[in-house]
């Protein structure tokens, strides 16, 4: 069964398909620790989680029955780090492809996908962290698998900006491991609207450069930083 941190019906705030009526499955647990994390509860007590408290184990039968409450076929499984339980998720996306679901699975590429989960997944939103996240280095980057993700059609790279230093840092990622710039999107870090709003302005001007898609967070835009939309 997979560790549920909540289930939630909203529009996607951010990426590719931002504005898109879609049910989020959050899955509990992280192999990373950003500072600017806006769900730290999938994590932030990991390491003595309790079932009941942290994450519910919510069986495929019962998953299919809440999310079948909802309009939307499009499901975005994020976390955490969804990939960490990857050989879990592959017998439920199975089940949801079969249901006639689309799936788009958000990861921070530190976990190679495995061949048979990449075969059910519509969408892979790569979200490789910067230095401003406070990780290091050798946890944030790992080089084989951003390459595949890089050669992978249906991936595309979403990074988290402060300030013009990531930019440089996204450069020097994207031409080290061959991503195309198409496949970028720059999006601004930021908890409050007047923050996104500065950074985005800002941010539109670097996308126009070179030709990276600015994300928005509308999540964040509509109702703060609150759990659940
Ligand atoms: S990888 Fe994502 S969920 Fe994990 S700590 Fe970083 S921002 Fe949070």
């Amino acid at each position: 069964m997979l560790p549920i941190s909540e289930i939630f019906y909203s529009i996607q705030g951010e990426g590719l398909h931002a504005g898109r009526p879609s049910v989020f499955i959050r899955l509990y647990y992280c192999n990373l620790y950003c500072s600017w994390c806006d769900s730290k509860y999938t994590w932030e007590n990991q390491a003595k989680a309790k079932e009941g408290i942290d994450y519910f184990l919510v069986d495929d039968s019962s998953l299919f029955k809440i999310i079948s409450n909802y309009k939307s076929k499009n499901i975005v499984i994020t976390g955490g780090e969804p990939l960490i339980h990857q050989s879990y998720l592959i017998n439920t996306l199975k089940s949801l492809k079969e249901r006639g679901y689309r799936i788009e699975i958000e990861t921070n590429g530190t976990v190679m996908p495995k061949e048979e989960l990449i075969q059910l997944v519509d969408l892979f939103t790569v979200s490789p962290k910067l230095s401003n996240s406070n990780v290091k280095y050798e946890h944030r980057i790992k080089p084989a698998v951003l390459s595949f993700f890089s050669s992978l059609e249906n991936s595309v790279f979403k990074f988290v900006i402060v300030s013009n230093e990531d930019i440089e840092e996204v450069l020097s990622l994207i031409k080290e491991f061959k991503i195309s710039n198409e496949k970028v999107m720059l999006m601004p870090e930021g908890t409050d609207l007047e923050t996104l709003v500065k950074r985005s302005i800002w941010l539109v001007e670097i996308c126009k450069e070179h030709n990276f898609r600015y994300s928005p967070r509308i999540h964040i835009m509509l109702w703060g930083n609150k759990r659940g939309f």
